[in-house]
């Protein structure tokens, strides 16, 4: 079951709550969202109804929830959440596009790229300072000073940026830079030590899917996040494992409706990584947006040929453009605007 609080409730009151509960012999998890408090009943819930809980002062309303993601599941929220980040909305009726290069490299990099970002339309910019490869001999990212790049590359265009974290560790450089989104990547999808730090942090999050994931698996590593107080969790599909080679990854669009279902948050995806040939990345992302994606997370680079990572699936600032050009029609077409 989960009492849901109304966003004026005072602490004394979800005390009242978390003392209900535990008087009927039940645990209580207390999520402090920003906008509001939820409040989950551990245990033998056939012991709760709603009615002990909806007459207490401060709550809003109480359920018994059958999923086992309670917070990230539609049942209780049947809204799509609209996610603030630095005032663009996501998960509303304007999609957004967030692109950039894979790994942060140069200030010079950095710089274009921004400028390319914005001249395409796009709002928000992508980054990686510290980048999980496969080869322990592959360019690792520059960590913190990445960081500071990129901040201000973005922050001369006005541009939110999104940027992996890998380790609990670099948390607080993420919070010395004014992360504005952290993105846990697929490697990292069921860290769940990590999903814990992230759900106490009050920054938007894009939780990829784990690339041998099932969608509840997924599901449940959000609702890690969510449990520890985080609501703004963004999904972000990017393809997953197949016996196929001729790509990357297989773009799983039908998680899309899924997703659109079971969750009330944003689900974003990622072309990119999904493909894995830039060439692929127009006809995934016209996909994703027909099948209801709210965003895309896009891979461009100044000059591909010569990127240190994910050189291949790269656009070049032209292509970008170009691609968010002909998703207007796609986005008009079911209700939206790019
Ligand atoms: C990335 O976005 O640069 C990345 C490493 O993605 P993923 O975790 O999906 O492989
Ligand atoms: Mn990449």
């Amino acid at each position: 079951m989960i009492i849901v609080m109304s966003p004026e409730a005072t602490d004394q009151q979800i005390d009242g709550v978390v003392k209900r509960i535990k008087d009927a012999g039940l645990d209580a998890n207390i999520s402090r969202g920003t906008e509001r408090t939820v409040i989950g009943a551990i245990g033998n819930e056939r012991k709760l109804e709603p009615e002990y809980f909806d007459a207490l002062p401060g709550v809003e309303q109480s359920m018994h929830i059958v999923k086992p993601y309670k917070i990230v599941g539609r049942e209780w929220h049947k809204a799509d959440s609209i996610i603030d980040i630095k005032g663009i909305p996501l998960g509303g009726k304007q999609i957004q596009i967030i692109a950039g290069p894979c790994s942060v490299e140069t200030i010079d990099q950095m710089e274009k790229a921004a400028q390319a970002t914005v001249d395409a339309g796009c709002r928000m910019m992508r980054g990686g300072a510290y980048k999980p490869r496969t080869s322990p001999y592959a360019f690792q990212g520059h960590g913190a000073e990445g960081l500071a790049m990129f901040r201000k590359a973005a922050d001369r265009h006005n541009l939110p940026i999104v940027t992996e974290l890998m380790d609990v560790r670099t948390i607080d450089h993420f919070l010395e830079y004014g992360v504005d989104v952290i993105q846990i990547g697929t490697r990292n999808m069921q860290n769940f030590d990590l999903l814990k730090e992230v759900g106490k942090l009050n920054i938007p999050v894009v939780l990829k899917r784990g690339m041998s994931a099932t969608i509840s698996e997924w599901l449940m590593s959000a609702e890690y996040i969510a449990a520890g107080g985080n609501h703004n969790i963004i999904f972000c599909e990017r393809g997953i494992r197949s016996f196929e080679t001729y790509y990357r990854n297989v773009l799983d669009v039908t998680a899309i409706a899924v997703l659109k279902k079971e969750t009330h948050l944003p689900v974003i995806v990622d072309p990119s990584h999904a493909g894995g040939k830039a060439w692929m990345v127009p006809a995934l992302s016209r996909a994703a947006i027909a099948a209801g994606a709210d965003g895309l997370l896009v891979e461009m680079h100044p000059s591909p040929c010569d990127a240190w990572c994910d050189a291949d699936q790269a656009l070049t600032p032209l292509e970008l453009k170009n691609l968010v050009g002909t998703l207007g029609a796609i986005a008009g077409a079911i209700g939206r605007t790019i």
